[in-house]
């Protein structure tokens, strides 16, 4: 097995350190490392200070090929990492005039000769550096040759960084994309055992095994294998998930639904108790779903199930709102809105509302198909937003899975 390159990830800025601004660039930076083939070993975030940001950068560049450092490299005087790396690094810093020249331009736009002259600064880069035009913004980044690897400044705003840390991973890419089968309705545990087990004796794939509430990813990373190996391993371990997996290229549930539709030349529809309308929210979520999803009721009370979705009076009374029978005939009353398919959910999310028989966390999901109308009982965890997350995820997995049968 090649040995992962060791990478770092540091942030700048005492907005995140004070908690004023959520940190996403770590995140994003770590997964576009880790899929070029680096170990991602350290993250780390420091304030707006040069001190702690010479150190952290002298740290790191000790011990790793690669350490992407992110924010300060503005034009105002709380912008240090330049300063900071100069110094970490022993590189003192020279004026790059094509930068200059560029920059020119908008220090002309400044009347106050000090913002001016900050503007300038940016066109300052370390003794040597490789300069990254900027792409969106006006802060360039930099790479510098240190004697274990590279160091990268890039600019904190995520539109301004993601571009320019391609073009810095671009050629350090050494193994291939990893691949990520979206799987809904398995457990954890048990998606890893199978997982694991399809790739029995491979020691050239490594696995990771991600939840959230409904959902699992299993993600396949190329370590040894390569390109047309881990796509191997992805059609071993897909068998073995079997049509838990939904999909393979990243598109998300509501994702997979839209396209399967659009495939299928049908139309779908929702009829909504106990998830009021996050369903078609869901779908409405993906670009292009207004070729496939018609729209769909929110029936909460029984009388409305009853006027909107021709939910018999009579069924509701015998067999109450949470039943087999009400969620058929909610799905069924919801292919007249002008679907070929329609799911429908009623259950209890409680805290309050469950009985002996009928337990908060129960919830009728069915799915009407021209064929054929099928109900699926599902008892859920989780507080009331939960158990409602979980019928929406549950509800499209089952629509998915009648569209894919289609
Ligand atoms: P600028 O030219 O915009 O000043 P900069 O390199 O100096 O670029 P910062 O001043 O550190 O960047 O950050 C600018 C903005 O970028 C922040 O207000 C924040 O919204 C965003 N940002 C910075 N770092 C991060 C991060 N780690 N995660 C998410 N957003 C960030
Ligand atoms: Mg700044």
């Amino acid at each position: 097995m090649p040995e992962r390159k060791p990478a770092a990830v540091l942030t700048v800025g005492s907005e995140l350190t004070t908690g004023l601004r959520v940190d996403t660039n770590t995140a994003r930076i770590a997964a576009k490392c880790t899929a070029a083939g680096y170990r991602v070993t350290e993250a780390v975030t420091v304030a707006d200070d040069r001190d702690a940001i010479a150190a952290a950068i002298a740290r790191l560049a000790r011990g790793n090929e690669l350490v992407v450092v992110t924010g300060g490299l503005g034009p105002t005087h709380d912008d240090l990492t330049r300063e900071a790396a100069s110094s970490a690094l022993g590189r003192p810093l020279v004026r790059d005039d094509r930068l200059a020249e560029q920059l020119e331009a908008v220090a002309r736009r400044h009347d106050d000769p000090v913002a001016r002259a900050q503007v300038l600064r940016q066109a300052e880069i370390l003794d040597g550096a490789r300069v990254i035009p900027p792409v969106t913004g006006t802060a360039p980044g930099q790479v510098i040759d240190t004697p274990s690897g590279l160091v990268a400044l890039l600019p904190g705003p995520p539109s301004e960084m993601l571009p320019m840390l391609e073009q810095v991973l671009e050629g350090a890419r050494s193994v291939a994309e990893p691949v990520v089968l979206r799987c809904a309705r398995i457990l954890e545990s048990d998606a890893q055992v199978r997982a694991q087990r399809a790739l029995e004796g491979r020691a050239d794939v490594e696995l990771s095994v991600l939840a959230s509430p409904g959902l699992v990813d299993v993600v396949l990373m190329d370590v040894g294998c390569g390109r047309e190996g881990l796509a191997e391993a992805a059609q071993a371990v897909a068998h073995a998930v079997g049509e838990a997996c939904y999909s393979m290229d990243g598109a998300s549930l509501p994702e997979a639904v839209v396209r399967l539709a659009r495939a299928a030349f049908v139309r779908i529809a929702v009829a909504e108790s106990c998830t009021g309308g996050m369903i078609a929210s869901a779908i409405t979520d993906v670009p292009g779903a207004s070729e496939v999803f018609v729209g769909g009721v929110v029936a909460y009370s029984n009388s409305l199930k009853t006027a909107l979705l021709g939910v018999e009076e009579d069924l509701l009374r015998s067999h109450g709102a949470v039943s087999r029978e009400v969620a058929e005939a909610m799905a069924h009353g919801a292919l007249s809105l002008g679907a070929d398919f329609a799911v429908s959910t009623t259950g209890i999310a409680g805290p309050s509302g469950g009985t002996a028989a009928k337990p908060v966390g129960l919830v009728w999901v069915a799915v009407a198909a021209p064929d054929a109308t099928n109900a699926y009982e599902l008892h859920l965890r989780g507080d009331r937003q939960q158990v409602r997350q979980r019928a929406v995820v549950n509800a499209l997995d089952l629509l998915r899975l009648s569209l894919e049968r289609a």
